[in-house]
């Protein structure tokens, strides 16, 4: 028992690195206002933002720009499990509203929640677009259109990099 006590430990430290806990913890540790669970409403500055968040990141969330098409980590990523915000770890998406789109981005019929993501107009680019926001930290999440399949005939069109996948694990 003895020699292999060290090989246990190991095993347990493994499949705890697995978890989403450990993971939500690794996350804290890089952001404090990082949480899977918590409900109230952020208001930090980006100047605070700018701090936490690695650059790629800080520039589509908190600046809206958007990742070039076909280029993001999500795009084509079917596993099973929660999409949540990379900025502040709202739940989002759940991979089952996932769809194929040919869009370039990853893409979804609906949010984890009616009220997971706020709407705003968007006038850039010479377009009229309606932005989606995240409801927890009001980062820029994607945009929102009206070509998306049933149930709901919507097409959340987000940017991978705004979004962290957690993987069902039973
Ligand atoms: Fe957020």
């Amino acid at each position: 028992m003895q020699k292999h006590f060290h090989k246990i430990i190991y095993a347990i430290i493994f499949l705890t690195l697995q978890s989403g806990f450990a993971q939500e913890q690794l996350y804290k540790k890089a952001n404090p206002y990082y949480s899977r669970t918590a409900v109230n409403v952020l208001n930090v500055s980006n100047t605070e933002w700018k701090k936490i968040l690695s650059k790629p990141l800080y520039q589509v969330a908190r600046e809206g720009a958007t990742e070039r098409a076909f280029t993001g980590k999500y795009y084509k990523h079917n596993k099973k499990g929660v999409y949540y915000c990379a900025v502040c770890g709202n739940a989002l998406f759940f991979s089952t509203a996932k769809f194929a789109s040919t869009c370039g981005w990853p893409s979804f019929y609906e949010p984890v929640r009616a009220n997971s993501v706020h709407y705003r107009k968007d006038f850039s680019y010479d377009m009229e677009r309606t932005e989606v926001l995240c409801a927890r930290c009001e980062s820029h999440l994607g945009h929102i259109f009206n070509d998306g399949p049933l149930p709901t005939g919507k097409r959340f069109c987000m940017n991978s990099i705004c979004l962290q996948f957690e993987p069902l694990t039973n």
